[in-house]
Parts: structure tokens; sequence; C-alpha cells
């Protein structure tokens, strides 16, 4: 069969090799669609990153590998072992995998495992005609959610994540630093959570845009104006009560970095939430923390039930995904029309679907 292989940085190669099939606990998934994530660039670009180079403690797996870590597809085969799922059934995958021994899983942190595994990172994923994943990693979904929809599970987990670690309620008022996918599902999410004003700042137009015809209910250039300002001004001089980092703190010329930003448009006692992956250590002065009890937290992948939650909330439609979608490929056009043109027109892109079915 077909499928995307990463062999090395700048090294990915769309490849012929052996159909895998199901083990004990395992089940035997046809792709639908996988979605193209910024953590595939990052392993482009700069890799590797999560791939191992030498087997996986959990997995045993290690580089070259079958990238692709946001799909849904139908099952086609069940291994042995496997009473939760069955042939035919459409699913969406929940890529993460957990040891459930360690001091994390035990306390109900999966995402924490000492030996956290990915499909698609660590161990082989979806960019491929068919992925073997574990069976209780198989979320069944309903006959009116599409396969476009069923690999955005993992992006909407995130963004739920995010929710909860921030602790978004009905009335409350939010910001988003940064309208990639991730930010505009968080913005999206906050919503349907009752958050009553939710900001989102971009400097992409097509972004803020797309923010605003989704749910947000102000937009914001922050080489424009001064967010800052811009939120107390509509907040009655308080700040937000919740505001998500989903940048990375990239310093774009003169910009105020987004990590001290997110926690400048906080109110007294508000909370930060870091959802973008820092690459580079960022300077920041915690007076403010201290005299105004801010709290700042990160959100880091998701636990099984805010997977779930996160196709609920696509399949009631409080969760638009359709509108994120820039294009829709076949396999063997990954490379070019993948992962380069999301590297090279970042700003005019937000999710790259991947279809084997599409050539
Ligand atoms: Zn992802
Ligand atoms: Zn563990």
């Amino acid at each position: 069969m077909k499928a995307v292989r990463w062999h090395n940085r700048r090294d990915v190669r769309v490849e012929d090799i052996p159909e895998p099939s199901p083990g004990p606990g395992e089940v035997k998934v046809k792709v639908g669609w996988c979605g193209i994530c910024g953590s595939d660039i990052h392993e482009f670009v700069e890799g590797p990153v999560f791939i191992p180079t030498e087997p996986h403690p959990l997995t045993g797996t290690m580089a070259p590998q079958t990238l692709g870590h946001e799909f849904g597809g139908t099952i086609v085969e069940v291994g042995p072992g496997v009473s939760t799922s069955r042939v035919g059934e459409r699913v969406s995958v929940d890529p993460a995998l957990s040891c459930g021994k360690c001091y994390w899983c035990k306390h109900g942190f999966p995402m924490h495992c000492d030996s956290l595994a990915y499909f698609g990172l660590i161990g082989d994923g979806g960019f491929a005609e068919y992925a073997v994943v574990k069976g209780s990693n198989c979320h069944p979904i309903p006959a009116q959610m599409t396969f476009e929809m069923a690999a955005f599970g993992e992006p909407v987990a995130v963004a739920v994540r995010a929710i909860r670690q921030g602790g978004v309620k009905e009335g409350d008022t939010v910001a988003v630093l940064g309208a990639g996918t991730i930010g505009q599902l968080i913005a999206q999410v906050a919503r349907a959570y009752g958050a009553v004003q939710v900001f989102v700042s971009e400097i992409a137009p097509q972004r803020r845009e797309k923010a605003l015809e989704l749910g947000a209910t102000a937009v914001f250039d922050p080489v424009e104006v001064d967010l800052v300002e811009e939120i107390r001004a509509r907040t009655d001089g308080l700040g937000v009560d919740v505001a998500f980092e989903c940048v990375g703190g990239t310093q774009v010329g003169m910009l105020p970095n987004t990590a001290v930003q997110v926690v400048d448009v906080l109110r007294k006692r508000g909370t930060a939430v870091i959802v973008g992956v820092f690459d580079e250590p960022t300077a920041f002065h915690f007076a403010g923390v201290l005299f105004l009890e801010k709290n700042i937290t990160g959100s880091w992948t998701f636990a099984p039930e805010e997977f779930q939650t996160g196709l609920d909330l696509m399949a009631s439609g409080k969760v638009k995904v359709e509108p994120l979608i820039t294009g829709r490929i076949g396999l063997e056009e990954f490379v070019e029309k993948g992962l380069l043109e999301l590297e090279l027109n970042k700003d005019e892109n937000l999710k790259i679907l991947v279809s084997p079915g599409r050539s």
C-alpha cells in the first residue's frame, strides 16, 4: 500500500510498504481523511522532534515511520481480543497511547505518561491507505459526521482541553492570540462553553475574517492596534477572564511578545493558557502575576474523554471544521501540495486534508 514515510529532516517519501495487519487488541482502519498538523511541518523542517530515532519504550517503533495523527476512516479488520469495535464501523482515531502503569497514568493524566506515544509521530499513522491502531483508540462517529470532520478529532480535542485548563465557563470573556487551526477551534469551543465575548488577535487578514465568521465577537490586527487597550475598552477596563497563547511566542518585527501579551490582556486573577509550542525561552516579568494574582498554565494534548467531547461538539454543529479546510490532496501530492504548501504559504492556509482515495 501507499504510505507517507518520514525518513529524516527534509526527507519525507511516498512509498509502497506492506499492508499492516492487526495484532491482539488492534484494528485495521481504511483511512478516509487525515489532516496535516503543524507538528508534521516541524518534523519535516527541523525534526526529529517527537519521532524516535531509537526504539520507543512503549511501541518499540522508530524512524522511518508513517506520519499522520489526525484521521478517521472505516474499520476493515478486527484483531483478536477486541470486543468494542466491529468491521464496517466508522471511527475517528484518538492517536494518543499511554502505558497505564506509570504515576501519571494511574493518577488520571495519561497525557503526561512517562512513555507517551502518538500514532503518526511515535508509531505508524494515517497518511496511508490503511492504519493499524488500538481498538480502544477508535471512537465511533455518528452517521451525519463525515470523515473530513473525523480528521479533526485530535485538534478539536486539543482545543477542548485548553478550554478546560483555562476553566472557561458561562459568561466569561476570552482572548485568543493566534488564529491558526488550534486558535480557531479554541475560539469556537469557548463559545460552546458559554463565553460571551471572544476576542481574536491575528496578523493574517484571511484568518481574522475566518474567526469572525466562526463566532469571534471581535478580531484585531496586533500590528495595527494596541491589543491590551482594545480589550480593556471592551471589558469595562478589566481585561479578559481567560486568554490563550496559540502562537508559540514568535516575535514578528516590533510586535509585543505574545507570551507577555497573553498575561497582559487578563483581568486580575485571570488565567493564561499556553497552547502554542515555544522553541525558545522568552523574557517575562512576574511582578504582574504576583500583584494581580494571575494564573499561567499549559495545556498538553488531551484525555480520552476530551476527545469524545470534541466529537460531540462537532456532531452537534457547535464546532464547525469544514470552513477551516483550505486544501484536499492525495497521498502522492503530500510533500509538494501539503508540507511545502503549508511551510511556504502559511497565512493562506489552515488545514490541508489528505486522502488515499484521492489521486
Ligand atoms: Zn495535530
Ligand atoms: Zn503511563
